[in-house]
């Protein structure tokens, strides 16, 4: 055997006992699928688990998925539990626990659902649930039950069945502009079903953009080949958005798979999730957005962690999401600062504290740095003239 995943980037193996693997495998997504980690023999390989992680891996069989790429296994701290990629990836005992308030679906994809796979909730665009497949089951998806849950799902009918309905309803509201694929992972088709299903997409005239949400650049960054990127390319304007959580994700594979995304001219955005003991400090956060910026990827959304059931162990408090905003905003560019949400049954809200609030004499402004200044509404009027 040649080639190590070292030989690819992945971080440097201490414990020297990861599995050597050519480099004609590691590079073959396919290859990845198949062997991806979901018995604690085959973890072992990779990562010294812990007590802990062993109980809750024993604890969640048969409750909920598990499934880790080697790639993705190739960045988690082999002797570290607290490694933000293994929290990703590997189960804990918080996901057993029952959290006050948890629901299954608080944002409400169900209620919203109009066919099988389309969740219809704003004005101009849809979502459409195509798979419940996912290279990796991360432990904090915001649709566990749909994803990683073993007997739960979304789908009404079958996941794979025919597609008519969904674009018949699309077709059937030409308000609806703006498709956003997402799953589970969309990618998690191949290329040939994948292009049926934006195909379908293309040929209704009112569709004119078409979105793909996507955690593939992050988890296993060979499935972006120049085919899948050809594939999108044929039926632009197509966006992606991925969700990159820690900056030791940011690798040259994943940055490489973002270039051939950006090469075949689609836009690549980031959703980040806030999640306790990955993310939830503002040094790592602006490394991961600064990091993102380096590799041409725009910070779209940060996501306040929803009180998912088997998710509400990785919330933080409110709080805590405003200190990160604070320690973004001015500090770097603005298209580095990501828009802080919650996801609601209403919608995404923003829920970053303004930096206004109305005065006698206008509106009090405060900058980064806590300076404040009053602009006079004598000379930036705040309403609109009367007019006679
Ligand atoms: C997030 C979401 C969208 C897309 O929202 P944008 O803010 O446009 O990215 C659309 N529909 C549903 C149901 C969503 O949850
Ligand atoms: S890839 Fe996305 S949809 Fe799939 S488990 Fe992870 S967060 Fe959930």
């Amino acid at each position: 055997m040649s080639g190590t995943p070292g030989e690819h980037d992945a971080p440097a193996d201490p414990a020297g006992f990861r599995p050597r693997i050519p480099a004609a495998e590691w590079d073959d997504w396919r290859w990845h699928m198949r062997k991806r980690i979901n018995t604690l023999g085959k973890a072992r390989r990779w990562i010294r688990l812990t007590p802990d992680e062993e109980k809750a891996v024993a604890g969640s069989a048969g409750k909920y998925r598990w499934s880790i790429t080697p790639y993705y296994a190739s960045l988690m701290d082999p002797d570290d539990p607290t490694c933000p990629v293994r929290l990703q990836a590997v189960p804990a005992p918080g996901e057993l626990t029952e959290f006050p308030g948890s629901e299954v679906d608080p944002v409400g994809d169900m209620y919203y659902r109009k066919t099988n796979r389309v969740v219809h909730k704003y004005p101009d665009r849809v979502i459409m649930l195509i798979t419940e497949a996912c290279p990796v089951y991360c432990r904090h998806c915001t649709r566990k039950f749909h994803t990683t849950d073993v007997s739960g799902t979304y789908f009404r009918d079958d996941e794979g069945g025919s597609f008519d309905e969904d674009l018949r309803y699309i077709a059937d509201h030409p308000e609806i502009r703006d498709v956003l694929l997402t799953g589970g992972d969309p990618l998690s088709y191949q290329d040939a079903r994948l292009e049926e299903i934006v195909s379908g997409l293309r040929a209704i005239p009112s569709v004119e953009i078409i979105r793909i949400g996507s955690r593939f650049p992050v988890l296993l960054p060979q499935r972006i080949t120049d085919g899948l990127c050809e594939m999108l390319a044929r039926h632009h304007p197509v966006w992606l958005n991925t969700h990159f959580n820690h900056p030791k994700e940011i690798t040259a594979e994943s940055a490489a798979a973002v270039d051939r995304l950006l090469r075949h001219g689609i836009p690549v955005g980031n959703q980040t999730v806030l999640l306790r003991g990955i993310n939830d400090d503002v040094t790592t956060m602006r490394t991961l957005m600064t990091e993102l910026l380096r590799i041409r990827v725009r910070p779209y959304y940060l996501y306040h962690c929803d009180n998912v059931t088997g998710v509400s162990h990785f919330m933080t408090s409110v709080e805590k999401g405003w200190e990160i905003m604070e320690g973004l905003q001015g500090h770097i560019t603005g298209f580095g600062v990501p828009q802080y949400v919650l996801t609601t049954m209403i919608g995404k809200i923003p829920i970053a504290q303004p930096y206004f609030t109305p005065h006698p004499d206008g509106l009090l402004l405060r900058n980064y740095r806590g300076q404040e200044m009053v602009v006079d509404a004598a000379a930036y009027p705040i309403t609109e003239p009367d007019t006679p």
